[in-house]
């Protein structure tokens, strides 16, 4: 049986793991913390004697694939909920939102109203759809994403516009209000600030659309989004996956296939047919012995988060018949302003620049569910913060995203607590280079058939010139997030490389 060792055990390396056990490999994953699950983990509080647990990285789902979810065995464990109910977005100083529908018609009306939208919002779906379908193709398949591909499925205009164009170029092509460029353009900053003028960004739009376990959407998990991290690593040790946790690696030699690291102060050398790095990509890098390839990489995050916690539901000044929406509050309207707040942070001159914050109800879906918590929680997912302060240091910025969001809910006073992450704490908790969720921003040059490290484009998920080496983690194709996919196509590819 041949041998794969896995370095890091977040959602990338748990995926992997269990298409290979069950592709008849014999598996064990290397973990150097004390519990698997990377950025898909808990974090606890005791507010007034009683306790509530949250999601500490990750809290949303959605892009994982279904067939990924199903197959391995997830879809047996996990509860989870999508809301059907309109997203709600408000730009600055608006107290009533804007109704993001999810039937194009009633989208169409109320964008017009509301924002003077006179674009194509329905030809806007139609093609991103027919980007999502190619995309998850190539998931399912395991294909290695090339421009040649994208021509011959899509055709070189949808190509050429959603995949390797610039994401203002996309945006300009369908909509004629700047509001509904925002809307529609935000998550090309989501992981980090890639300029919507950089060929390659549009790409990012269909992407953050291409997940199937919701269909498309993002929802929330029973209890939490960890539970499918925690899940998944019961699912793999009963089907023999070996995990090693706490676990230093010092070295890993290539030539003599043998990884050295040390455990409970015991020193350990493991060898290996095939090693597969679900870590951050540079890590590798720092690991493999006499390792000399230059790696340069737009790695920095601008992304924060803040955990609300309620002593009573929250009860919305606004479609309050919504609790389980999602709700984003923009600071900027228009492109030009969310660009340079984007840039501004990443060119490190202050700590904040305020551009959109994100709201996920967490607690309410936490009752749709039926699961009773203490407490109400709402996650305010923010951009756009600099890389060099911790939480600690800017306790003036938590307050101003609070306060940003305050003013939309009726029990403000019921605010008991609030935890503020910011980059730089996500680079000291999670080991993200530079705090980026995604591990490397998703500029166009790091974006579709570049998010590779191979030197060997028909071996996409190969590190460099190693034949037996892989990288899987966020920073592979597709990009972040508690989907699993690089760790499936990973594995593919490896086992189809075996044969
Ligand atoms: C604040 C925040 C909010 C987010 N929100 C969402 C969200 O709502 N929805 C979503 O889908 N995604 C979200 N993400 C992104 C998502 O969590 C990550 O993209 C995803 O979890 C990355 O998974 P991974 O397996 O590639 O890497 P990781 O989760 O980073 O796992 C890598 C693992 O490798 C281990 N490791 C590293 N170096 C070594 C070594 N030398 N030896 C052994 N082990 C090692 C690490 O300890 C870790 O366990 C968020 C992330 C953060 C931080």
């Amino acid at each position: 049986m041949k041998k794969v060792v896995i370095v890091g055990g977040g959602i990338n390396g748990l995926v992997s793991a269990n298409y290979l056990i069950k592709g008849g490999y014999d598996v064990t994953i290397i973990e150097k913390k004390e519990f698997t699950g990377g950025a898909c983990i808990k974090d606890s509080k005791t507010i007034d004697g009683k306790n509530i647990d949250f999601a500490y990285g990750a809290t949303v789902l959605g892009m994982m694939p279904e067939f990924i979810f199903k197959e391995t065995g997830l879809s047996k464990e996990i509860v989870g909920f999508y809301p059907k109910t309109p997203k709600l977005v408000y730009f600055k100083n608006e107290q009533a939102s804007t109704k993001i529908f999810q039937d194009s018609i009633e989208l169409e009306k109320e964008l017009k109203n509301k924002w003077g939208e006179e674009g194509r919002i329905n030809d806007f779906r139609n093609d991103e759809n027919k980007v999502i379908r190619f995309i998850q193709k190539l998931y399912k398949d395991a294909i290695t994403p090339t421009t040649e591909l994208a021509y011959e499925e899509l055709g070189k205009e949808l190509s050429d516009l959603w995949i390797f164009g610039t994401a203002k170029n996309l945006l300009d092509h369908y909509f004629t209000s700047e509001k509904s460029k925002l809307y529609m353009g935000m998550t090309v900053i989501e992981s980090g600030p890639a300029s919507i003028y950089d060929p390659g960004t549009a790409f990012t739009i269909p992407l953050m659309d291409s997940g199937s376990v919701f269909d498309g959407y993002w929802g929330f998990v029973k209890t939490g989004i960890w539970k499918i991290a925690e899940n998944l690593t019961n699912i793999n040790l009963s089907l023999g996956v070996k995990i090693n946790l706490n676990s230093s690696i010092s070295k890993v030699d290539t030539q003599s296939k043998l990884i050295s690291y040390t455990k409970d102060q015991n020193k350990i050398k493991l060898n290996y047919d095939h090693l597969i790095f679900a870590t951050d990509p540079v890590t590798p890098s720092r690991l493999i012995k006499d390792f000399k390839q230059d790696i340069e990489l737009d790695e920095i995050g601008t992304s924060g988060k803040v955990t609300a916690f309620f002593r009573n539901p929250v009860i919305w000044k606004d479609s309050n018949n919504y609790p389980d929406s999602f709700r984003f509050i923009f600071s900027n309207n228009s492109l030009s302003q969310f660009e340079n707040a984007s840039q501004n942070a990443l060119k490190n001159s202050g700590d904040y620049f305020a551009g959109f914050i994100q709201i996920y109800p967490d607690g309410s879906a936490q009752r749709a569910m039926d699961n009773k918590e203490a407490y109400d929680k709402i996650i305010l997912f923010t951009k756009n913060l600099s890389y060099d302060k911790k939480a600690d240091d800017l306790d003036k910025i938590k307050d101003e995203i609070i306060n940003t969001v305050l003013p939309y809910i009726e029990n403000a006073d019921d605010l008991v607590y609030s935890k503020f992450l910011t980059p730089k704490d996500l680079n000291e908790t999670f080991s993200f280079p530079k705090g980026n969720i995604d591990h490397i921003t998703l500029t166009g040059k790091q974006n579709y058939n570049k998010r590779t490290f191979s030197n060997n484009p028909s071996n996409f998920y190969s590190y460099f010139d190693f034949h037996d080496v892989y990288y899987c983690g966020a920073g592979s194709f597709p990009c972040g997030s508690v989907a699993g996919t690089a760790g499936y196509m990973c594995s593919k590819q490896l086992i189809r490389n075996d044969r």
